[in-house]
């Protein structure tokens, strides 16, 4: 036996069996061989042929017991008792280890009892847009699900124009959003809020068991999770773009990928999401909906927690977030030492890029090189005197450290990516699959795959945007 249904099994009123519709001319186009072989999927699965015979086919060990998982969420703020995987099956899990499970789920599998209006299905277009960012942000070092293979067909879907329909098989730890605790909480139903908290508690937070309070224990893992990821997003310049509670992972991973982006300039209100018509999920917003969405979760803790306990639990967010925050910048700047004046430095660096529309990840590149001189930074933006200000306060900063510029810069490069996955990067790519030709999705994921090298075959993926590129509307439809 190589695959686990715990979900489906200890869960079973928690479910929908559901089977996979399977895709007219399917064909295996993207296959995470590492990830594969890390998550030891079974080896005779990784010929495209016997794969997608086994996902098509009911009967198989893979998705004999598929099932689509029942949950709610806060979208743009409003309560939606009506989520639930609407186009998306877990297929099956595997143990790797005694402690880790990764979850298989296929998105694009067709209809569900909660696709409601929806047809079940998931386009090209998204699903290749998934698959590289999530390779992006895993080589970043920031967690996310992963994807493990994608399958493109001939049946046509109907978004703004006909596209077609396309699968892809994501991995993580668990699909539990922050929504599937709010579900069985707001429905009124504490019996199977319970069988749901004692599931994940003895599968995902064992080591919460051993404390007084194992609920406490657990929302305090998630808050320290969430505030951990997003330190992250806001220092690579990675914005999520729909926070719903829906899209949020109890275990702090990046989940659920739509109309994401890194930014090119740096613009701390840029939406990226183009349906977001308040900017409630603008770059800056971020650190404040993550914890607003964690306070929508706790909710689901008031059985279990007095309020102080709760409140208590929440607070941990914010002195988290900022420590990692400001951890992770200093890395960005080259400082080692811990000095007080740190943020400002950090900070005035960001107006500067801000004021002059500089480009977040090439300004820190530029930063992270040993002979990096004043006549550098100064040439980089239009406010030289501004420019040449800051450089001066950078430098006086720098003699408080004790390592070489040498050193320096090579700690620098290894904090500042020269590739991120910009999106006019990932739409060329698009759009050459669309024609039928993955090659180029390949190489960007090749590029992406060691973001913080010199690649200098590949120098042409660090540039900023073309005109075209610069604005790009990435629509909500997926
Ligand atoms: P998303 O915007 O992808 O996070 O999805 C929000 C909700 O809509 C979830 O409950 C999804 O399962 C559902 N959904 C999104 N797209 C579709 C679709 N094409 N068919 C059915 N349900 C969908
Ligand atoms: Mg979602």
């Amino acid at each position: 036996m190589f695959f686990n249904h715990s979900y489906a099994k200890d869960l079973q009123d928690l479910v929908s069996p559901v089977k996979v519709a399977p895709l007219f001319n399917a064909k295996l186009r993207l296959f995470n061989k590492t990830l594969a072989q890390e998550i030891k999927f079974p080896e005779h699965l990784h010929q495209p042929e016997s794969l997608i015979s086994a996902l098509f086919n009911p009967q198989s060990e893979l998705n004999r017991h598929s099932i689509a998982q029942k949950y709610g969420g806060h979208q743009f703020g409003s309560w939606n008792p009506e989520l639930g995987d609407g186009r998306g099956l877990l297929l099956a899990e595997l143990r790797t280890s005694e402690s880790r499970n990764v979850d298989l789920h296929l998105k694009g599998a067709g209809k569900t009892p909660y696709s409601r209006f929806g047809d079940g299905r998931a386009v090209l277009r998204s699903t290749i847009r998934e698959y590289l960012a999530s390779e992006a942000l895993h080589h970043l070092g920031i967690p996310t699900s992963r994807a493990l293979c994608l399958i493109s067909s001939q049946e046509p879907v109907y978004r703004e124009k006909q596209e077609h329909g396309a699968m892809l098989i994501r991995t993580c730890q668990s699909h539990l959003r922050f929504g599937h605790f709010e579900y069985f909480y707001h429905s009124k139903q504490p019996e199977k809020l319970e069988k749901l908290f004692q599931y994940t508690l003895a599968n995902h937070f064992p080591q919460c068991l051993e404390q007084k309070n194992a609920h406490q224990a657990m929302l305090s893992q998630i808050v320290n999770d969430t505030a951990d990821l997003v330190a992250k997003w806001q220092s690579f310049g990675f914005c999520h773009g729909v926070m719903n509670t829906d899209n949020m992972s109890i275990h702090g991973i990046t989940f659920d990928f739509g109309p994401y982006a890194f930014l090119d300039n740096f613009e701390p209100g840029y939406i990226c999401n183009h349906s977001d018509h308040q900017g409630r999920y603008a770059f800056d917003q971020q650190p404040g909906v993550a914890l607003w969405n964690l306070n929508a979760l706790a909710h689901a803790f008031t059985p279990y927690m007095s309020i102080d306990e709760i409140k208590e639990t929440l607070g941990e967010y914010e002195p988290r977030l900022t420590e990692q925050y400001a951890k992770l910048m200093r890395k960005k700047l080259g400082l080692q030492q811990e000095k007080q004046a740190d943020m400002t430095l950090v900070n005035q660096w960001l107006s500067l890029l801000e004021n002059d529309k500089r480009d977040y990840t090439a300004s820190f590149r530029l930063l992270s090189q040993a002979n990096l001189s004043q006549q550098d930074v100064i040439d980089h933006f239009i406010g030289r005197e501004a420019a040449g200000t800051w450089f001066k306060q950078y430098s006086r900063r720098l003699e408080l450290e004790t390592q070489s510029c040498e050193q320096r810069a090579m700690l620098m490069r290894a904090a500042n990516p020269k590739y991120v996955l910009r999106n006019y990067l990932a739409q060329i790519a698009i759009d050459r699959a669309e024609e039928g030709n993955f090659a180029e999705c390949e190489r960007l994921l090749t590029v992406l795959q060691s973001p913080f090298e010199e690649q200098l075959e590949h120098q042409a993926y660090a540039k900023t945007p073309p005109d075209w590129g610069q604005s790009m509307e990435i629509s909500c439809s997926s």
